[in-house]
């Protein structure tokens, strides 16, 4: 299994070709997003074409995780004949997307948006994307939001979790099994300055190091956050090898 970060910019970036978070994980012939936020559907084809991804599944309903669906459905729709990876994600995506594209374009503003891609809303449990597992559990931050494990749907390999954004640190240990790779935000950076939301460098570690995982991948983060910084937040709780996402970044996994 390998992963490709897309983007892993937090809501907003100052640094060109930058993307919010989206994260391409292939095993065998399948291919899928996590996330897909501003600026990420360009990026996308340094590394794939959007025609051979099989899904997007959705974190939560924060634009920097979601909002190049946009783009990715005027492809699908005018340049792919109506062909487009599944999207799945909270319940609210399709009617969210659905009032704001469509009242100036369509004739009812209750269109579903991504009607020519199949897909749906996300609950907790695991399911299939061909040769894919994904585990979804909800996290704290705001309502509906996910994570996700995601493994070979063959075998029982290590996997990748992913944090999506998440504001409590225990909610992600029942997702990370002993020899995962873990890609997690660290928001907050160094310091928790507010309840909930987010997490720090630290506390990214401390699930690292409580769970077992392999290695420990800091993403989200904002540009002006140290890099050694983070990385040493992260080593104080966790001793295996921690790295800061970067647009282009692969990691295999197993
Ligand atoms: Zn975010
Ligand atoms: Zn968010």
């Amino acid at each position: 299994m390998k992963l490709t970060v897309v983007g892993c910019a937090p809501a907003y970036s100052t640094k060109p070709d930058h993307s919010s978070s989206s994260y391409l994980i292939e095993e065998a012939g399948t291919q899928i997003l996590l996330d897909l936020g501003q600026g990420s559907f360009a990026q996308l084809w340094r590394y794939t074409s959007p025609a051979k991804v099989a899904a997007v599944v959705i974190s939560h309903m924060h634009a920097d995780h979601n909002v190049d669906l946009v783009p990715l459905r005027h492809w699908a729709r005018y340049g792919h004949k109506g062909v487009g990876p599944a999207v799945f994600g909270p319940t609210d995506l399709r009617p969210r997307y659905a009032e704001f594209q469509m009242a100036y374009s369509e004739p009812s503003p209750f269109t579903d948006f991504f009607a020519d891609l199949a897909g749906g809303a996300l609950a907790e449990g695991e399911f299939a994307i061909g040769d894919l597992r994904i585990e979804a559990r909800h996290v704290t931050h705001i309502p509906d939001s996910f994570a996700f494990r995601v493994s070979a749907a063959a075998g029982s390999g290590p996997g990748i979790v992913y944090s999506g954004d998440c504001g409590a640190p225990d909610d992600l240990l029942p997702l990370v099994k002993p020899g995962d790779a873990l890609l997690c935000e660290a928001g907050f950076g160094i310091v928790r300055d507010a309840p909930g939301i987010h997490l720090t460098a630290g506390e990214a570690g401390g699930v690292a190091a409580r769970t077992g995982a392999a290695r420990l991948v800091l993403t989200h983060f904002h540009d002006r956050a140290g890099a050694a910084a983070l990385i040493g937040g992260a080593a104080k709780e966790y001793s295996g090898a921690v790295d800061l996402a970067q647009p282009g970044m692969t990691l295999n996994i197993g």
